[in-house]
């Protein structure tokens, strides 16, 4: 009896894990006949010498394990079956993870069948490392991703979302929750769906890893009411475990969008009065020359106008520009377009007329303007003016803008010539 903790412990020491059996004496108190070296590496207690065997099990433990271990072995005794316990000890070089196995065996002391627990513990502070930086780098990636600016959204192999971030649910009004697991399709407007199964696959396929999306043309995302979102998407995959997942991170472009409109528009619009300017004539009269048909043009000008600006000011000549674009807009449908060509010049393209036409349509427009034949909101007092102005047309099949402009301008300088509120043709 006296070298049975003897020879257990020369077999425990060899195990490669912590061992420990744990049994109860007379009054029930939980002792300790044999442990292992392993055993007290783990929890950090000073080492016995088999002559303190057997050792009140509450001695071989710090304070802060002591309770949840004993009520474990009192369990084990208790229901006769296998319990497992994850301890963490704190010791000089660290925390270290510890889980253990507690087996309730029977064996035979002095005649006597005695029931003991066998306690066997790994070391697993290598995985417990493993799992807490993955949390770690798992959290840091949710935070990265919920406090991004852009839409992150994940697909899988099937195409349907496994991720839904914040910035996503306010682009498209959907909560992530609503979105899991369903296909990435509901979040484009109609016409693309059909497509874009066959887009994600030759793009799972192709060897670039990350792109923008069609680079070409603009990209549309449909928010929950239906509305069209302009978006912005850099498409990303990755292989996870042989199946390839999507990432898309999508940017609303809806400001930029409204912006370039806007600046476009500017480019091809005179500020003052609103009308398409210069540019903007030249290109449109220039693609309607490229089809075949009558067209006629004229130039405009205000007579006197320099005595306008002299006698009344810069502002109220200003005001008669924008009269005279207002009233010239609603001429009649024949215009096609009325553009300001310059200071006190305007230019028109009339597609369907001839020269005749083209002159009564002008001298219609000149004989409103004479008699004030239109309302205007004068910003100060009504201002008389009258206007000259030269007509062309197309020769068959021609197609040089400026040569038609020039022969308008002449027909202008005529018309100026032969004394002012005039229109003069060829
Ligand atoms: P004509 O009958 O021969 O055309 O005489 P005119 O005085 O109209 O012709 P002229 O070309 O000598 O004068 C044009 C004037 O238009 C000169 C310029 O100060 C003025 N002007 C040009 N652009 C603007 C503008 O945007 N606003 C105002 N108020 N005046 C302008
Ligand atoms: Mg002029
Ligand atoms: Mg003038």
């Amino acid at each position: 009896m006296a070298d049975l903790p003897n020879s257990i412990q020369e077999f425990v020491d060899g195990i490669a894990a912590s061992v420990a059996i744990v049994g109860r004496d007379d009054s029930g108190r939980l002792i300790v006949p044999a442990c292992n070296d392993l055993f007290f590496q783990m929890t950090g207690g000073r080492r016995l010498s088999a002559c303190d065997f057997p050792a009140p099990f509450d001695t071989l433990l710090p304070n802060y394990a002591r309770n949840e271990f004993r009520q474990k072995l009192l369990e084990c005794f208790q229901a006769g079956t296998a319990q497992e316990l994850e301890q963490a000890y704190d010791l000089r070089d660290g925390t270290h993870w510890w889980r253990m196995s507690l087996k309730p065996f029977r064996h035979i002391d002095a005649g006597a069948t005695v029931v003991e627990i066998l306690v066997t513990g790994l070391d697993i502070t290598p995985k417990m490392q493993l799992t807490h930086d993955l949390e770690v780098s798992t959290s840091r990636f949710r935070s990265v991703v919920d406090a991004a600016y852009d839409a992150i959204i994940t697909i899988d192999q099937q195409q349907n979302i496994t991720l839904f971030n914040r910035a996503a649910e306010n682009l498209f009004g959907y909560t992530s929750s609503e979105m899991l697991g369903k296909p990435i399709e509901s979040l484009l407007p109609e016409k693309y769906r059909s497509h874009h199964a066959q887009y994600v696959h030759q793009f799972a396929r192709s060897p670039v890893r990350s792109r923008q999306m069609d680079e070409r043309n603009r990209v549309y995302g449909q928010h929950r009411d239906g509305t069209l979102l302009p978006v912005e998407i850099a498409i990303s995959k990755i292989n996870v475990d042989g199946l390839i997942e999507f990432t898309a991170v999508i940017r609303d472009i809806t400001d930029r969008v409204r912006l370039m409109d806007l600046l476009q528009k500017q480019a091809v619009t005179d500020q003052l009065t609103g009308l398409p300017n210069r540019r903007e004539f030249l290109e449109v009269a220039g693609n309607m020359l490229k089809a075949d048909g009558e067209l006629s043009v004229f130039i405009l000008d205000i007579d006197f106008f320099k005595k306008i600006n002299d006698s009344h000011g810069h502002d109220i000549g200003d005001e008669v520009l924008r009269a005279l674009a207002k009233i010239a807009m609603s001429a009649g449908s024949k215009i096609d377009i009325f553009a300001r060509w310059g200071g006190e010049e305007f230019v028109a393209a009339m597609p369907g007329t001839t020269l005749e036409q083209g002159k009564a349509i002008a001298d219609g427009l000149r004989a409103k303007i004479e008699r004030q034949d239109f309302s205007h909101n004068w910003r100060v007092k009504p201002i008389a003016f009258t206007v000259s102005i030269g007509v062309a047309a197309r020769a068959p099949g021609e197609r040089d803008l400026q040569a038609i402009l020039k022969r308008a301008d002449q027909a202008l300088y005529r018309a100026k010539e032969n004394g002012r509120n005039r229109v003069e043709a060829g």
